[in-house]
């Protein structure tokens, strides 16, 4: 059993949908998958300023952008080649922006706290899971999205909420399990989780990566798949210096390091979980996905 998870930048529009789906299928092949998923690129910042939009009360700006976040996601419709998924994505995407937009017009008149901003803020992967799940079964594949504030228990730390492995446990049990051994790929909403009292919690940003790590020890993985808009890691940003070298080998401790010292390719709380059961994480370039990137794991 394997852990994969697409980011954003992967996830940018209908060709990286697509690409990604041909990955999965892939590996899909020797390995029951679980995949998590990002937002589609640039939604969950576009969803931070509606925050910021809706603090000041200005709710015209706010619904502009929340119709060109939607008009995103519909556009991504057309990697549906059946008609009838198609149209029934599309009313599962009708219901999901309509919570959203309601949401949006009533908490205008309330204070925007950190739990409401986090409700905003889940949108992103609420909507890009069942898109990909849809395109996934597209390609003949079983696939089920669920939105991971039913499974990933957390703390109340709203934007930045710690996972509670034993809460969770239950719910990966009776969901997850019961899909994996009937050959069918959860797909699961990253980035989210939900408190006691039911409320959405986020994670962080780029919290997908924790999502993924997190299930991957749980689920007692074989291995962590990133996959990212870059080969792996470099020894310097290799933007700026040319002589930047692909490392491909980094231990748990060293790439948490890198991470936490600006690195932006994994989410640095995203190491410890799988550190845990030893479980290796492969970051792999979504670009050019028969490149070996780098591998963190306990031996260098
Ligand atoms: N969508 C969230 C973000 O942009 C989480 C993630 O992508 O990992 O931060």
């Amino acid at each position: 059993m394997i852990v994969m998870k697409f980011g954003g930048a992967s996830l940018s529009n209908s060709q990286g949908i697509i690409k990604a789906c041909r990955i999965i299928k892939n590996y899909s092949g020797k390995n029951k998958v679980i995949l998590v998923v990002s937002a589609m690129k640039g939604i969950t910042d576009k969803l931070y300023q509606v925050v910021e939009l809706l603090k000041r009360k200005q709710l015209k700006k706010a619904l502009a952008i929340y119709k060109e976040i939607k008009s995103s996601h519909f556009q991504a419709l057309s990697v549906i080649k059946s008609s009838a998924e198609r149209v029934k994505l599309e009313s599962e995407l009708i219901n999901i922006t309509s919570r959203l937009e309601n949401f949006v017009k009533n908490v205008v008149h309330k204070e925007i706290t950190p739990a409401r901003c986090d409700f905003i803020v889940s949108f992103g992967e609420r909507l890009s899971c069942p898109i990909i799940a849809t395109a996934l079964e597209s390609t003949g594949l079983l696939a089920y999205p669920i939105d991971a504030s039913l499974i990933i228990a957390t703390n109340h730390a709203f934007g930045n909420a710690v996972p509670l492995y034993k809460k969770s446990q239950s719910h990966i049990t009776k969901i997850i399990f019961p899909l994996i051994n009937n050959g069918v790929i959860p797909v699961i909403t990253g980035f989210i989780g939900f408190a006691k009292d039911g409320c959405t919690t986020t994670l962080g940003r780029g919290g997908s990566d924790l999502t993924a790590s997190y299930l991957a020890n749980l689920l007692n993985a074989k291995a962590l798949y990133l996959w990212k808009d870059v080969d792996g890691f470099y020894t310097n940003d290799p933007h700026k210096d040319k002589n930047a070298k692909l490392m491909q080998h980094l231990s748990y401790k060293q790439a948490e390091k890198m991470a936490k010292d600006g690195a932006k390719i994994i989410y640095y709380k995203a190491i410890r979980p799988v550190e845990k059961k030893l479980i290796p994480i492969y970051v792999k370039s979504f670009i050019n996905p028969s490149l070996q990137g780098t591998t963190v794991s306990k031996i260098i």
